[in-house]
């Protein structure tokens, strides 16, 4: 079949096709300890599920508004405005299925063929393949180890260019769990400030998985008069253990907004009239789900980030946010490294180059402390066993 370029000059997400190899190698009757997973192990709330019941009783099983319902946008501006110190009108919200396909359909409602993305890597494996989708160029900034994997003032001045329509900005980062300070949000807002035609995505999926003292920072209150030209996505996947829901949302410009509107029109319809209902639940009910969760990562983390340390040719810094360690591995080839781990000690992660940062690998803690325990030490005898 003759299939379009959008399809062909992408690549199916690695974190997917590392969880179906893991699915294989399973099927096959081999235990795997899998560090891949992208999704909290608890269960969603069950306050949050009895709220999906109840909604398909009252018999809300049709379609809604193209962009959510009310109560739902409603929901999040409360939400964005405790974190983003901003006041969202409700049209200016726009909800989708998961913060991927509202992010997806923001770069198709803004790409003309040939413009640019700057993206910060390391990075979420989907940005620079959705870029190229949407007949875009990726232009990937290098943001070494050194630099806390953080995008600088001087990096992104450097990156812009006539054609840069937008960049993106991910804090806590998938897969890093970096996060920008005030100061660090200040000299890239400066930046931005004397480049007005470039518009910033800041995707906070992880904002709530947060285990710092001082609050995370929020790009539109370091600098409210770039508003306008910011786009906040965010969900419910991460927070509240909803990844299956597929309810993520994004606040911006109405004329942006507008446009994700008449996509989503013309593709889904709405999101799951059932799902919606859910996360209203779980953005205004009892948020201590969330805060009990952060305790097990924040535990989960610090085992982890300790015993990797302790491994000859490893390290790694501690998270800010999230629920992921990026380790490096020095000069060793990190998708010979990880595929060796699966063969040799059947423990499952995700090399880095997946994230454009070869040398390192990713492991996830979203998984129980037996098997956290477990495969630190398969990790560290595969070490071992390299000399
Ligand atoms: N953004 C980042 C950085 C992610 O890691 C993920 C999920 O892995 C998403 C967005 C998508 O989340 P959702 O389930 O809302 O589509």
């Amino acid at each position: 079949m003759e299939l379009s370029p959008r399809v062909t000059r992408i690549q199916p997400s690695p974190s997917t096709a590392a969880a179906q190899r893991v699915r294989e190698l399973r099927a096959a009757g081999h235990e795997i300890l899998d560090l891949t997973v992208g999704e909290p192990d608890f269960d969603t709330p069950s306050s949050v599920k009895a709220a999906a019941v109840e909604a398909i009783d009252r018999g809300e099983t049709k379609y809604t508004p193209v962009n959510g319902i009310p109560q739902l946008r409603s929901a999040i501006s409360d939400k964005l405005l405790q974190r983003q110190k901003v006041r969202y009108p409700v049209e200016q919200i726009t909800v989708g299925g998961g913060a991927k396909q509202v992010i997806f359909l923001a770069l198709m409602a803004t790409l003309r063929t040939g413009d640019e993305v700057v993206v910060p890597a390391p990075y979420w494996v989907s940005y620079p393949d959705m870029v190229l989708a949407n007949d875009g160029i990726p232009v990937v900034v290098q943001c070494p180890a050194s630099d806390g994997f953080k995008l600088t003032a001087s990096a992104l001045a450097d990156a812009i260019t006539p054609a840069t329509r937008w960049v993106i900005l991910n804090a806590p980062s998938n897969p890093t769990g970096a996060a920008y300070s005030v100061a660090e949000l200040r000299a890239l807002a400066d930046v931005l400030l004397d480049h007005p035609h470039v518009m910033v995505l800041t995707d906070e999926i992880y904002d709530e998985i947060w285990y710092d003292d001082t609050p995370i920072a929020s790009l539109v209150e370091v600098e409210p008069r770039l508003v306008d030209r910011v786009f906040v996505t965010n969900g419910v996947s991460k927070t509240y253990a909803m990844t299956g829901w597929r309810i993520g949302y994004g606040a911006g410009p109405s004329e942006l907004v507008a446009a994700i509107n008449k996509l989503q029109s013309q593709s889904s319809s709405c999101p799951s009239s059932v799902s919606q209902s859910a996360a209203v639940a779980a953005l205004t009910g009892d948020q201590s789900f969330v805060s009990d969760a952060v305790a097990v990562y924040r535990a989960r983390r610090d085992e982890v980030v300790k015993r990797i340390n302790d491994i000859p040719g490893l390290s790694c810094t501690s998270p800010s946010g999230g629920f992921y360690v990026f380790v490096s591995c020095g000069e060793v080839d990190d998708e010979k490294f990880c595929l060796e781990l699966l063969e040799s000690q059947r423990v499952a992660v995700i090399h880095g180059a997946a994230y454009g940062a070869p040398g390192h690998f990713r492991v996830s803690f979203a998984t129980s402390n037996a098997v956290l325990t477990e495969a630190c030490e398969r990790i560290a005898r595969a070490c071992a066993s390299k000399g």
